[in-house]
């Protein structure tokens, strides 16, 4: 199918890239590794008449790291963090998950920031930044902002960013050392979106009780959610496979999935139970190795 016609700009910093925006605002989107929006324009789902050709912005392509968080740039491809050893030691989490997203050739053009600002509820990226407690940093013509991956998101495809901001930087916090992690989801195909995802991290103190856990199931309703009782129901236990059930049990009590052409609501409440029960114990596994191991 081919697309409908567009005007194409390629800025060569991220000012100009700012002040294109602020020009055009919601008659212009932004064009980063291509992946998700020359499908949508080429089937005519969208008709920008400005396609900003961001990949000129190579100042927006990096990955740094210190004891406490990484950071990476908006630009920065997803192979570029699959193959990173610093997010691998500090954020396993984002490498686990990481390898699901479509195939190899997608993630060597797909950017991370491409993923975060298309929000689709399927999507591994989001749905591990929402684990880990992540952050984005947006630019636009008033400036510069700061916002939670929890307050990211309105509903499928659909962020809290203006029309006129650029999302350049994600932050997370550095993984623990005695915390684990884990990603599992179930699709048609290998490399195809989530029909019920999970991603979980375990924390666990000196005696092997949990001290933390998140639990975040993505593909399952307009956005990745928080599986809160799913968590408490391991919280302060030294966890077994009973507690791994019971936690698959309240996950599926507290999802509200949709039905689509992929699944109904009922497959996807039964699945979520299944990927939970069985996500926490390779979590707990990894816990277990990256303590004795000293892995970070
Ligand atoms: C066959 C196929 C399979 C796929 N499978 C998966 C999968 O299993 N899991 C998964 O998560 N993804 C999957 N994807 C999508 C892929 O991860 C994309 O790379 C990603 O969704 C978008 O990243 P991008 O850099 O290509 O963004 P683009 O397609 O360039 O842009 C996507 C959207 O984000 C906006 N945008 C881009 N960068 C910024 C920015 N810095 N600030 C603000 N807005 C911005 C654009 O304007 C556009 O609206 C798949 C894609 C294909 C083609």
């Amino acid at each position: 199918v081919k697309p409908p016609r567009f005007r194409y700009v390629k800025p060569t910093s991220l000012s100009e890239a700012v002040d294109l925006m602020g020009q055009m605002g919601d008659r212009a989107r932004l064009l980063a590794g291509g992946q998700s929006i020359m499908p949508l324009i080429s089937m005519r789902l969208i008709r920008p008449d400005y396609l900003v050709d961001i990949n000129g912005l190579e100042a927006l392509a990096y990955i740094r790291s210190n004891g406490e968080s990484v950071s990476i740039g908006a630009l920065t491809r997803q192979r570029a963090v699959e193959d990173s050893a610093d997010v691998g030691a500090r954020v396993p989490l984002l490498s686990q998950a990481i390898r699901y997203v479509g195939h190899m050739s997608i993630r060597n053009r797909g950017t991370v920031g491409g993923s975060v600002a298309h929000g689709d509820p399927a999507a591994e990226i989001p749905a591990v930044l929402l684990a880990l407690g992540a952050a984005v940093t947006a630019n636009g013509p008033k400036g510069s902002r700061r916002i939670p991956l929890q307050d990211l998101y309105r509903t499928a495809f659909t962020t809290t960013l203006a029309a006129d901001e650029i999302l350049t930087e994600v932050s997370i916090p550095a993984q623990p050392r005695n915390s684990g992690s884990a990603v599992l989801e179930v699709t048609r195909r290998h490399g195809d979106f989530a029909i019920v995802g999970v991603a979980a991290t375990l924390t666990l103190d000196a005696d092997e009780r949990v001290e933390g856990a998140r639990l975040v199931a993505f593909g399952t309703g307009s956005v990745a959610t928080r599986l809160i009782s799913a968590e408490e129901t391991v919280m302060g236990e030294a966890p077994s496979e009973a507690h791994f059930q019971s936690a698959g049990r309240a996950a599926s009590a507290e999802l509200q999935p949709l039905s689509d052409i992929h699944a109904s609501d009922e497959y996807r409440r039964w699945v979520a139970a299944t990927v939970v029960a069985r996500a926490l114990p390779v979590a707990l596994d990894d816990a277990r190795a990256r303590q004795g191991g000293g892995a970070r």
